[in-house]
């Protein structure tokens, strides 16, 4: 069993907060997978304090040492996880199954990648000389950034905030949630040991240390991934200090299969992953899918014989597909939304089957759902389920299921599938979402040289490529060119 103590980093060193919290194995509840220390006020507030000092140095360096001291991180952090221990841990303390765990891993090392290479573009000055005089448009760092992130993708989450806040020359002071606290501390202390003290701390805690990063003084920004409401919340909480902010909040996303799609082998296994994987807590998972009526019982019948394949338990057995939900509160939650549908007259199909060497009483598993025969009033339609079930509903023209897609006020991602590239396109360009993909959906079909982030009610600002490392800087010019 491991054992691990989870630690908070200030100004380089660990630090034991002044309470200590277990954390459990999702799939094996009676074990523990270690403790971590839970920071308090004054723990944050020297994290900020140490942050504030050090981004004075930090931000006046130049953009290639940046670069450099960020690259050799991702070194330290590609050696130290090589061996597959990291993985193994984040599935003990998330849940999800092996292979998803090295992915994450995997994820987080070419995202850093990809930063590193955009931010010349990003960041760099903009020069213009001409017969009018000269004008530098400099994008500056905006200070000490505080990152608060959530547990279904506690690496990538954190290091999508922390590495161009860094790149930028802030300083960050990160918050994870505390029930994934172990892995993302030591991505972030080996990230660390390339950079000055200081530069990048880890508070642990719940919403108390949350609150007291958003109004901490001297924290300029907040950088905020998690669900609407407290989105609302560190919304409210950053007003009176006119912070700059970006959230990254939940999604409903809709799925719309049209009547020409291709249903291949391949299509059916892009589908069934973008609604299932990681036991379907993912923000950019298929959560409504729309089929054309000609379609439904063809689409419906080659999901459930997907799903079907799916082995559900302990995500540290090798012939494991699909790990436990991560938490109490998420695992009821998903239960209710499948009573009310069973309640409302839904068929519910139960798929796949239980791990023989998993304690199924032990741990938050449930197996994958495709649930049908249920109306767009369905709490399972209307809300975010972040869970392995999905309803499928039909349709019978184009603009019908486009007008019950849009009919929410999540803004994530969508879909469009068809074998028609015009059509989709033309479909995709009025879906209320910030990205929209063709005949695919989701985490597996990230660009991660675009920009990403929500619309309406699912998020403010944008994540990766040119505007996510320029939402940690300030632009300013200084000109003396005379154009009028
Ligand atoms: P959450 O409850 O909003 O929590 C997110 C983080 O905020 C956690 O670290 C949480 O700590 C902390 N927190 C809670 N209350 C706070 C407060 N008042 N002030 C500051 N911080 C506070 O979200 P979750 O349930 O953990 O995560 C699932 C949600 O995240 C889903 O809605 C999912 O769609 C969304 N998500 C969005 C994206 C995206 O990129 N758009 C990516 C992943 C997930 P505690 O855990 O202790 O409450």
């Amino acid at each position: 069993m491991i054992e691990e103590r989870g630690w908070n980093l200030v100004n380089g060193e660990r630090r034991d907060g002044p309470r200590a919290e277990v954390v459990r194995n999702p799939a094996r509840l009676s074990a523990a997978v270690g403790t971590v220390g839970l920071a308090d006020s004054s723990l944050v507030d020297e994290a900020v304090r140490s942050a504030s000092r050090a981004q004075a140095d930090w931000g006046s360096s130049s953009l290639a040492d940046r670069q450099k001291a960020v690259l050799q991180g991702r070194a330290a952090l590609a050696g130290a996880s090589e061996e597959g221990q990291w993985a193994r841990l984040l599935t003990a303390e998330q849940g999800k199954i092996d292979v998803e765990s090295s992915m994450e891993i995997l994820l987080g090392q070419m995202l850093i990648e990809q930063f590193v290479q955009d931010a010349d573009a990003a960041l760099g000055p903009d020069v213009l000389d001409d017969e009018l005089g000269r004008r530098v448009v400099t994008r500056d760092p905006i200070g000490v950034v505080g990152a608060i992130t959530p547990w279904n993708y506690p690496v990538v989450l954190s290091l999508i905030k922390v590495i161009p806040a860094l790149l930028a020359g802030n300083a960050v002071v990160l918050k994870p949630a505390p029930n994934t606290p172990f892995t993302v501390s030591l991505a972030m202390e080996t990230i660390g040991s390339a950079l000055p003290p200081g530069v990048l701390n880890v508070v642990h805690g719940a919403a108390d240390v949350g609150e007291a990063l958003c109004t901490h003084p001297q924290v300029a920004k907040v950088s905020f991934t998690g669900s609407v409401p407290t989105g609302r919340r560190v919304m409210a909480a950053v007003a009176p200090g006119m912070k700059r902010i970006t959230l990254e909040l939940g999604g409903n996303d809709a799925a719309i299969v049209l009547d020409d799609v291709a249903l291949d082998d391949a299509a059916i296994a892009r589908m069934t992953d973008a609604i299932f994987m990681t036991t379907g807590q993912v923000c950019m998972a298929i959560k409504r899918l729309y089929v054309h009526r000609s379609r439904f019982d063809e689409v419906v019948g080659a999901l459930c014989e997907a799903a079907n394949s799916f082995v559900v338990g302990d995500g540290m057995e090798p012939d494991v597909t699909m790990g436990p939900l991560n938490n109490q509160a998420q695992y009821d939650k998903v239960r209710s939304f499948i009573f009310d549908a069973e309640r409302r007259g839904g068929a519910v199909n139960i798929l796949g089957a239980r791990s023989a060497a998993s304690d199924w009483s032990d741990g938050y598993f449930m197996r994958p759902r495709i649930v049908t025969a249920v109306d767009d009033s369905a709490p399972l339609v209307v809300e975010e389920q972040f869970g392995p079930v999905v309803p499928v509903l039909p349709f019978d023209d184009d603009e019908d299921a486009l007008r019950r897609a849009n009919d929410t006020e999540y803004g994530l991602c969508g879909s469009v599938w068809s074998t028609d590239t015009d059509r989709a396109f033309a479909l995709s360009a009025r879906l209320q979402a910030g990205q929209v993909f063709v005949n695919a959906h989701g985490l597996m079909a990230l660009d991660l040289t675009c920009s990403a982030g929500g619309v309406k009610q699912s998020g403010l600002g944008r994540e990766c490529g040119i505007d996510g490392l320029r939402a940690y800087t300030e632009s300013r010019y200084v000109t003396n060119r005379r154009a009028m």
